[in-house]
């Protein structure tokens, strides 16, 4: 089919003016936003969705993996949200449980206290740029198309969205083919204390063994005290970044869910009906920018340590099969440092730093820096690293990272052990 291409211009209203953009209100992008308010800088906030917490509220994610340092705004967050599971030590790991709800409200909150400027249902368009910088963001609001305008602008979108359209070189899944984590659809079911007849409507599977079962295997946590099941059983292999492989993800994963409940209510969960879907199907992995330092794989397994680290972890690798089999590939890590050049493209605006998921990294290293609290660790040191770039008047690129080290140390985030090994800048 031949696509007809058009140039479309407009003049876009300028709604607010700040010194830190941050686009996405993920892990990342709210724990960004909190780092650079603390020192004093005027920061906006631009999430698509009604709400913060990224795939942790919005794909109801509800656990906390292990990071092994459990440090910063994440540590906070444990300390005022979940106090029974805050750790005596930064290096002693945990994996809370949590409400997707709560941490909704927790997160805007948060934000509130924090004098960060939220809007929701802002969605990024394009970004405007002048002179080698972005100038503006242009958002698709409410009321329309309306710009942003911010000194250093930090894109946490997962999906590198604003980097990309600033011309930042990126790449995409699995290095080769270019295949993705499938995306899965998370559900919670609730325990009713009587029979509940099983239901499964039309056009969905009938499962009858656990090898049916789209991961091949039952993988669910039975959530504290109240009789919640939080069930992680849906697999659909598609790109969470391209359009046309999400419309057929977002049915996919629904008719999944159904059937997935379906059989466990004949299989050991008889009393329990659904109770929520999540708003959207989860997305794993999608884009990553080409940064200054690429986190490979040697990195995760050999335990790299790098002087200008900025975040630790030692989440497991863990990758759920990009070629739709039933397999994940975990392995053990036994920690490493992410490095500041890991958030700085390599190429593009000089005011533009990355943070979360879709920083620069492999496939296989991008599977275990992934998880939220490390994604909660990256924004934190984005936002700091974007206002002092402000106060020294450098680009992000020429920050010094140990100014960044030493805020961070300030707001409680702590790098455990040496880190001498590799110099990334
Ligand atoms: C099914 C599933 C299960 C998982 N299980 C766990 C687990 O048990 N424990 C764990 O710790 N991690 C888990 N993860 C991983 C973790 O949730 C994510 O990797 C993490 O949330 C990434 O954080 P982020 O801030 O980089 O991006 P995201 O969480 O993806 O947040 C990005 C935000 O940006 C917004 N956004 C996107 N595009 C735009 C735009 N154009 N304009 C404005 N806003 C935009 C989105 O709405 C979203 O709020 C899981 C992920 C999935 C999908």
């Amino acid at each position: 089919m031949q696509k007809t291409a058009y140039s479309f211009e407009r003049e876009v209203k300028t709604h607010k003016k700040a010194d830190v953009i941050v686009v996405g209100g993920g892990p990342a992008g709210t724990a960004a936003a909190i780092g650079a308010a603390r020192l004093g800088k005027k920061v906006v906030l631009l999430e698509k969705s009604a709400q913060l917490g990224g795939m942790g509220t919005l794909a109801n994610v509800s656990i906390f993996m292990p990071v092994g340092n459990v440090t910063g705004i994440y540590r906070e967050m444990i300390k005022e949200m979940l106090a029974d599971d805050l750790p005596a030590g930064h290096d002693e790991s945990i994996a809370p449980q949590y409400s997707p709800f709560l941490l909704r409200q927790y997160l805007n909150d948060k934000m509130k206290k924090e004098g960060v400027d939220v809007y929701f249902h802002c969605e990024f368009v394009g970004a405007v740029r002048e002179a080698g910088a972005i100038r503006a963001v242009i958002v698709s609001t409410r009321e329309g198309l309306r710009a942003f305008e911010g000194e250093r602008v930090i894109d946490c979108t997962g999906d590198a969205r604003v980097a990309i359209d600033a011309g930042v070189s990126y790449r995409t899944g699995r290095e080769g083919d270019g295949l993705t984590q499938p995306m899965t659809l998370m559900f919670t079911m609730q325990n009713t204390g009587k029979p509940v007849k099983p239901y499964l409507p039309e056009g969905c599977y009938y499962y009858e063994n656990v090898s049916d079962l789209p991961q091949g295997r039952r993988l669910y946590w039975e959530q504290r005290d109240d009789g919640v099941l939080l069930v992680n059983m849906s697999r659909v292999k598609a790109n969470g970044a391209d359009m046309e492989q999400v419309n057929y993800a977002e049915t996919e994963a629904l008719k999944q869910v159904f059937s997935i409940a379906h059989y466990l209510q004949r299989t050991g969960f008889e009393t329990y009906a659904i109770a929520h879907i999540a708003p959207q199907t989860g997305v794993r992995e999608t884009n990553q920018i080409e940064g200054r330092y690429t986190l490979t794989e040697e990195d995760v397994v050999g335990g790299s340590r790098f002087p200008d680290a900025v975040a630790q972890t030692n989440y497991e690798i863990d990758i759920h099969s990009p070629d739709a089999q039933k397999t994940t590939d975990e392995r053990h890590v036994d920690g490493y440092d992410i490095p500041y050049g890991c958030m700085v493209p390599a190429t593009g605006p000089d005011n533009l730093l990355v943070a979360g998921r879709a920083i620069s990294a492999t496939h296989v290293a991008m599977s275990s820096m992934r998880v939220q609290a490390t994604c909660y660790a990256l924004g934190q040191a984005a936002g700091i690293a974007a206002a002092l770039s402000i106060e020294d008047a450098v680009p992000v690129g020429d920050v010094e990272v140990g100014k960044v080290q030493a805020e961070l140390s300030k707001q409680d985030a702590r790098l455990l052990g040496k880190r001498d090994a590799k110099q990334t800048q």
